[in-house]
């Protein structure tokens, strides 16, 4: 057992994962220090082994090292509090030793064992051991479970982990958690870059390019420069088909003086395949010129860059020169090993020269480097095929349309979306390929088939000859290989390169068979798609490659492999939580007890913060605060409980419910005359269940809904913008891709803009089409605009629904949304008339609470219209920040809406995460069958002309019309407990997902107690909680920026000002604004991002929206006011 010296302990102590990436283990300049966290691994190993061999009798000896990692592991946890101390919420606190009992049973582990565990966790990890880290991470969580977010340095820890092993959804989850808790945490700017990549890889471009831009702010050390940012953000636009953004963000970067070669190279490379595949970048052959000049270049700068090559090959064969490209495919075999795409290119070549025996041993090199190769499977198929072996050429296209293992298949899924065009023309095309062989197959007699000598060996022998294994065993092997095996095993006879030019039509490629693809050219399959994929993965790579100078990487087949493991492992773990949550309520429940963890948090670690109590009037408060530690900047305050745990989706209810209970029927409820509507007990109803039908609302009222008539639209405003989504009508209950054929919750959903007018024009012209279409089946309206600013659309020649059993050709409609009523002067007769509602329901109303924002949000407390042909979607949602919302059917036609209750968002959002799309940003209609299969009821009902639907606070919902209508919505808060937690709860979960919150719920909590009286307790409560946190974190802030010396300026506020966001990380700012000039705009910042951009506050302007006296009086004037029943202060 090895003895640390007091002054290895020392050095010991000091590192966590905060110094992954800065410490290079590896050099060999740091081996004593490598060797030094060899030995305390194996030392921690020891001792842990020892502590869950219960009572072993020799551990005395290994309680030594205890006792030397006891001091270290304590002074891991001294520093992070010094990074965390600044917020008091967040304060590491100790454990109760008593949670720990039921994870392993019958001893108690002490907090050394426990933390013992993480330190383990941090020192593989800074020896780029990941699994092992991961394992002892994990470990970690399970004893902490209930407070893990304390530890800022385990959540970076366990993140980098995560991300190294691509388990992106953990890594995520664990940085996005991180940055909620702590957005000064040292390794913060590491943090959003790792976001910005991963979230660059799963296709959510908009976050991820805000994470991006914010990893560029920091004036932190880093491990990435600021060179290597910008060109993440460059190819971020390229992924995205942004193609002038990305080219100028490129050749903004070569311009730079102090770029690096391998930067340079990897610049090139990505200007040269854009070059290659973007048409709008010039002439063809001016193009294929800059392409071939930038690749070149980029190998220049890089020699060893494989993917340089292969690209560059990809060039050649593009234009015909076959000798150059095999060179180029050749030295890009010998640079990066066993590359799937390299060999189906090879294959390409050599199947045009008319070799289909080479060509199928570098498909099949491909297909085994890469099983799940959609390309290399489908070129095999068409090779075969060409043979006359029908058999094996319908075994490789079923192979090509295999689901494939969940990594490839979530990069292809998100490719899919984005390049659309490619995929379906291959997809259909293969479809079409394997019906036409299941045919052929089925009616021709066996021997017809086999008879014939075969040209190529079957699938089979293939896939188990010896010379493929060979191929892509090792490079210098392979680099060999390929010249001999083309001389040796050639059938054709052709010459080893250089080729002769053969033309398309000699190939043994039917042409007749490429047109139906769809391909065209068998240059498609190719797949540039992937392409890219494989760019975005191997850049992030790479970039960590260099940085971390080169920790040596597994390769990708066994890092695929660890994934698979780890992903499995993390959701065992995650189970096994949840099993011991439920011991642990049970536990709580039985002592009786539940403030027990509180009281013990304000227990002899003298938390300041449960010293914060809402029966605090601000004279105390200040106080209090002047004990706040201010060497370090105080974070965004939550204004959840005090030591609330980051926001997460809830679990859904437990209570299995039966099949009749998972279609309920819907609250429903018919008014007769104008007291029906504003009877109390209609607003109670409606506050009562998740969602209600209001039916002969308008009737009720005498309600004039022809004002709302597109007729009337047009004559009022023919030029008013109307927001355009283009989608695929697809009947209500189904949702269908349309390139696998097969249900899915991503739903196609392009934007543009067009006006009242024109979509009224549209709108009529598709029911005039529609008459017609009852005799003859054609496609009603979709072509009756041109989609002149929509450039994401898909043009409807391309979309063609192929379904395996049902074939039914889909048509594209435009839905007109989001039209803006908010203009008085422009809407008058139509909002005057929406007056004549209940209280409850009105726009604008004292017992609405955003009528008390101050300012307008446009649709949550104005009007928006829709304009609806059949089949218009408003895909799945909750409504902003979990307002109510209320929905008028103008008519003629009705609408089907669907809804599932605010307790089952958690699942609905799970099955979201399931099907890879954002629940926040994505469009998603849900399979109603996962729903079911998840015990998530659904509402499902009609909503005719005339009625009003209520959608209460949280509810998931989505709709579709029917029939030719319009409707009309805005949203309403009520003055309930309910209303507002939720409103409030979605706000923390917003900002954990760097989604902006369109309330500013801070400044809407201030206003309300500034106007209205409470007598609803729970209500009050968490209005005074909001009130209390915002009011200690404001004048935290303030004593922070004054020790900094910074003056504060009184600004005070406009009349109907908005409220603040920060300009960079979208978080609401309340009273204290940090201005920065930037690009010669005032622009506010939190704290936080001031601090990024100037840890000195140098250079930024403080300013002060209310004086703090004012405050002090609206936060002890607001107290409960005893009467039964709401009032209103008006
Ligand atoms: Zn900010």
């Amino acid at each position: 057992m090895g003895q640390l010296t007091f002054e290895d302990d020392c050095l010991i102590r000091e590192l966590d994962s905060r110094y992954y990436g800065f410490l290079d283990l590896s050099n060999s300049k740091n081996a004593e220090l490598r060797n030094l966290v060899q030995q305390t691994i194996t030392n921690l190993q020891n001792y842990i082994a020892n502590g869950q061999a219960h009572e072993s009798k020799n551990i005395s000896d290994n309680k030594n090292a205890i006792q030397k990692f006891e001091p270290s592991t304590q002074a891991g946890e001294h520093m992070e509090n010094t990074s965390s101390q600044i917020n008091d919420d967040t304060k590491p606190f100790e454990q109760d030793a008593k949670e720990k009992v039921p994870i392993i049973e019958e001893k108690p582990q002490d907090e050394h064992y426990v933390n013992a565990l993480c330190k383990l966790g941090h020192l593989h990890l800074l020896l780029g051991e990941y699994s092992e880290a991961l394992s002892a991470y994990q470990k970690y969580l399970r004893f902490r479970e209930n407070n893990y977010w304390t530890n800022h340095a385990f959540m970076y820890g366990i993140g980098v982990a995560y991300f190294k092993l691509r388990c992106f959804k953990w890594a995520i989850k664990s940085f996005q958690e991180l940055l909620y808790l702590s957005p000064n945490f040292t390794c913060a700017n590491e943090v959003h870059l790792r976001l910005g990549l991963m979230l660059k890889h799963c296709g959510e471009f908009h976050i991820a390019l805000k994470h991006l831009q914010l990893a560029l702010l920091y004036t932190y050390p880093s491990t990435f420069s600021e060179l290597q940012v910008k060109f993440q953000i460059a190819h971020l636009y390229e992924v995205q088909n942004k193609h002038k953004a990305a080219k100028d963000g490129y050749e903004f970067l070569l311009n730079e003086k102090n770029i690096s070669l391998e930067l340079k190279a990897d610049v090139y490379r990505q200007l040269g395949w854009m070059y290659h595949c973007v048409e709008c970048l010039g002439e063809k052959k001016e193009r294929e010129a800059n392409a071939l000049n930038f690749l070149q270049k980029s190998i220049e700068a890089d020699p060893k860059s494989g993917q340089s090559l292969y690209l560059l090959g990809r060039c050649y064969a593009g234009i015909n020169k076959v000798h150059d490209a095999f060179l180029a495919y050749r030295n890009s075999v010998e640079k990066s090993e066993g590359n799937a795409d390299t060999w189906c290119s090879i294959g390409v070549l050599y199947q045009q020269q008319n070799q289909p025996t080479d060509a199928l041993q570098a498909y099949i090199c491909a297909v085994q480097l890469d099983k799940d190769h959609k390309a290399a499977w489908t070129n095999l198929g068409i090779l075969y095929e060409s043979c006359g072996q029908l058999r094996d050429a319908y075994a490789c296209y079923l192979n090509a349309t295999k689901q494939i293992s969940f990594q490839s298949s979530l990069i292809r899924k998100k490719q899919a979306i984005r390049m659309k065009k490619d995929t379906i023309g291959l997809s259909k095309g293969l479809s079409q390929r394997i019906t036409f062989l299941e045919g052929q197959l089925s009616q021709a007699p066996l021997p017809s088939i086999t008879s014939k000598r075969r040209q190529l060996c079957s699938i089979e022998e293939a896939w188990n000859l010896p010379i493929s294994l060979e191929m892509n065993s090792r490079q210098q092997q392979t680099a060999q290989m390929l010249p001999r095996q083309v001389t040796k095993q050639s059938p054709v006879q052709g010459p080893p390169p250089p080729y002769p030019h053969s033309q398309l039509s000699q190939s043994p490629i039917p042409s007749k068979r490429i047109k139906e693809d769809g391909t065209g050219q068998q240059e498609v399959t190719q797949n540039n798609s992937q392409t890219s994929a494989q760019n975005l993965i191997n850049i992030s790579e790479s970039l960590n490659q260099r940085n971390f100078n080169a920790m040596p990487e597994s390769n990708k087949s066994s890092e695929q492999s660890v994934l698979d493991t780890f992903d499995d492992i993390s959701n065992d773990i995650y189970k096994q939580n949840e099993s011991i949550k439920l011991e642990r309520l049970s536990h709580d429940a039985l002592s009786n007890n539940e403030d027990s963890r509180h009281d013990y948090i304000g227990g002899d670690n003298a938390d300041l913060s449960t010293t914060f109590k809402i029966q605090m009037d601000s004279k105390q408060l200040m106080a209090a605060v002047k004990l706040l530690p201010i060497d370090e900047p105080p974070v965004h305050c939550t204004i959840l409980q005090v030591n609330a745990p980051p926001p997460s989706p809830p679990d859904c209810p437990p209570q299995k419910l039966t099949r009749d209970q998972l279609l309920p029927p819907t609250p429903s409820v018919h008014l007769e005359n104008k007291k029906n509507a504003f009877s109390p007990q209609l607003q109670e109803f409606c506050l009562k269940h998740p969602i209600a039908v209001v039916r002969g609302l308008a009737g009720a009222l005498k309600l004039d809904l022809g004002l709302f008539s597109t007729k009337t639209l047009v004559e009022a405003n023919p030029d008013h913008s109307v927001e355009v989504r283009t989608q695929v009508h697809q009947s209500p209950d189904e949702n269908w891709d349309t390139s696998q054929g097969k249900r899915v919750w991503a739903c196609i959903s392009h934007r543009s803009h067009t006006t009242i007018a024109k979509y009224a024009q549209y709108q009529a012209s598709s029911f005039q089409d529609s008459l017609k279409d009852e005799s003859d089946k054609g496609f009603p309206g979709s072509q009756a605009m041109s989609d002149s600013d929509s450039k994401d659309s898909v043009s409807n020649s391309n979309i063609v629904l192929k379904r395996k059993k049902h074939k039914i050709n889909s048509k594209m409609l435009r839905f007109g949304t989001n039209v803006d009523l908010s203009d008085e002067k422009k809407w008058k007769p139509q909002l005057t008339e929406l007056q004549k509602l209940p209280a409850f329901a009105r726009v604008i109303s004292a017992a609405n609470m955003l009528s008390h924002v101050g300012h307008v949000i446009l649709g949550m407390n104005t009007v928006q219209l829709y304009m609806k042909v059949p089949g218009s979607r408003t895909p799945g949602h909750q409504e902003n920040n979990n307002f109510c919302s209320i929905n008028i059917n103008i008519g003629p036609g009705d609408c089907e809406w669907f809804a599932v209750p605010d307790a089952y968002w958690g699942g609905v959002h799970n099955l979201c995460e399931k099907n890879n799309i954002s629940y926040l940003h994505g469009s998603w209609w849900p399979v109603l069958e996962d729903l079911y299969k998840e015990n998530i009821p659904v509402y499902r009902f009609i909503q005719k002309p005339g009625d009003l639907v209520w959608v209460n606070a949280g509810c998931v919902h989505w709709v579709q019309s029917i029939g030719w209508c319009n409707n009309i919505a805005w949203n309403v808060g009520p003055l309930t407990a309910r209303q507002y937690s939720l409103a409030i709860e979605r706000y923390e979960w917003n900002k954990v997902q760097a989604f902006k919150s369109i309330v500013p719920m801070v400044h809407l909590s201030w206003n309300l107690a500034r106007n209205i009286k409470v007598s609803d307790t729970k209500l009050f409560e968490l209005i005074k909680m909001c009130l209390l946190q915002t009011l200690k974190n404001v004048l935290h802030i303030q004593e922070y920026v004054k020790s900094k010396g910074v003056e504060i300026r009184f600004n005070g506020r406009g009349k109907n000002e908005a409220s603040h966001y920060c300009g960079q990380c979208e978080v609401e700012v309340f009273n204290v604004l940090f201005i920065k000039e930037q690009e010669k705009r005032h622009v506010v910042h939190c704290l936080s991002c001031a601090l990024k951009l100037s840890p000195s506050l140098q250079g930024i302007v403080c300013l002060e929206e209310y004086r703090l006296s004012e405050l002090q009086r609206v936060y002890d004037s607001f107290t409960l006011h005893r009467t039964q029943g709401l009032a209103y202060t008006q």
